[in-house]
């Protein structure tokens, strides 16, 4: 008999998940060339405002220091650095974006996304002494939407953040709830529960803030059937925490550690129906907006053309906010 532990078999405590998942990173690189100068993506894209139009975004993915957590499902890290950013680099990456997006689009947007791969609020990724300059620059836009860990979510932090964007700037923050499943989500590693998330939800809305929740479609643990309930489970709890918005991320491997649990048979993509399914479910409870992320569809669907007709499809209820 063979009395060798299972290496593959993903662990119970917090201390070895961590270590599990970073041990799956070998041989996965990072993204090459990142330049702490530069953002290391930015682009225009469109969501349906509250008064029932369209807002233009731009969207600037920020080059900084990696996130300290380890979620499972996360491979964000790969467009990360290792170090601190010098004071005055996110800026600087900030002004790059605008100009860039100036030189192709006269009219400026309206919203302005500055996404981290990671929080915001984390001064080993944002220098804090950037923040006010951050502010200062997002007033130009009608709304700022920035991540946060929710156990970032600090008063001191965002509050004086808050007053410097003015009240003419609505702040949101997008917090990654994964998922409203007790286990999984204690499995993801996230270091985070229901309660924790309620708690830091209910500190967004008290203060005036909008708040913008990621939900995983078919985190690991999950069957394709059980992936949809617990989606729409996870819409639930989140518009009962007071989501304005919820955005639907299809779980897709790439960070070496869901391989692992792909090849025991513990994690596969969702399948395209679910992706919709849980789409038009939340749209149909008509209780904030919900849009499903489009990304890498390839993973989902390998035809081109039904990955085409999915693709349109998503968009449309994206945009309309309507089923059918
Ligand atoms: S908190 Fe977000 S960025 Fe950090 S590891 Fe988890 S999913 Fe990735």
């Amino acid at each position: 008999m063979n009395h060798s532990p299972d290496l593959d078999l993903y662990p119970n405590s917090r201390a070895a998940r961590d270590a599990w998942i970073l041990a799956r990173r070998a041989g996965i690189a990072r993204t090459k060339g990142l330049s702490p100068r530069q953002p290391s993506h930015w682009l225009r894209e469109a969501e349906p405002n509250p008064a029932g139009g369209q807002a233009s975004i731009l969207t600037v993915f920020l080059t900084n220091k990696e996130c300290p957590w380890r979620c499972l499902m996360c491979d964000l890290w790969r467009h990360t650095l290792e170090e601190t950013v010098p004071v005055g680099a996110i800026p600087e990456q900030v002004e790059r974006a605008f100009a860039a997006d100036q030189a192709k689009h006269p009219k400026q947007a309206q919203w302005l996304k500055l996404y981290n791969a990671g929080s915001f609020f984390d001064p080993q990724a944002i220098p804090a002494a950037d923040w006010p300059e951050l502010a200062q620059k997002a007033r130009a836009y009608e709304r700022l939407v920035v991540e946060c860990h929710p156990k970032l979510i600090r008063e001191e932090r965002i509050l004086p953040f808050q007053r410097e964007l003015g009240a003419d700037t609505r702040l949101e923050l997008a917090l990654g709830l994964e998922t409203a499943h007790p286990e999984v989500l204690e499995r993801l590693n996230k270091g985070i529960d229901r309660e924790s998330f309620q708690r830091s939800a209910e500190w967004i809305r008290r203060h005036d803030m909008d708040l913008r929740v990621f939900v995983l479609v078919k985190p690991p643990f999950l069957n394709e059937t059980e992936a949809l309930e617990w989606a729409c489970r996870s819409m639930d709890f989140a518009f009962d925490c007071g989501a304005n918005t919820i955005s639907l991320i299809p779980t897709r491997s790439g960070n070496g550690a869901l391989e692992s649990l792909e090849a025991r048979g513990e994690f596969s993509p969702p399948r395209p129906e679910t992706l919709e399914a849980a789409l038009s479910y939340g749209i149909g409870l008509g209780r904030g907006r919900v849009l499903a992320d489009t990304w890498d569809l390839e993973r989902l669907e390998a035809d081109p053309i039904r990955r085409a007709s999915l693709l349109s499809r998503l968009e449309n209820g994206n945009r309309t906010q309507r089923n059918g």
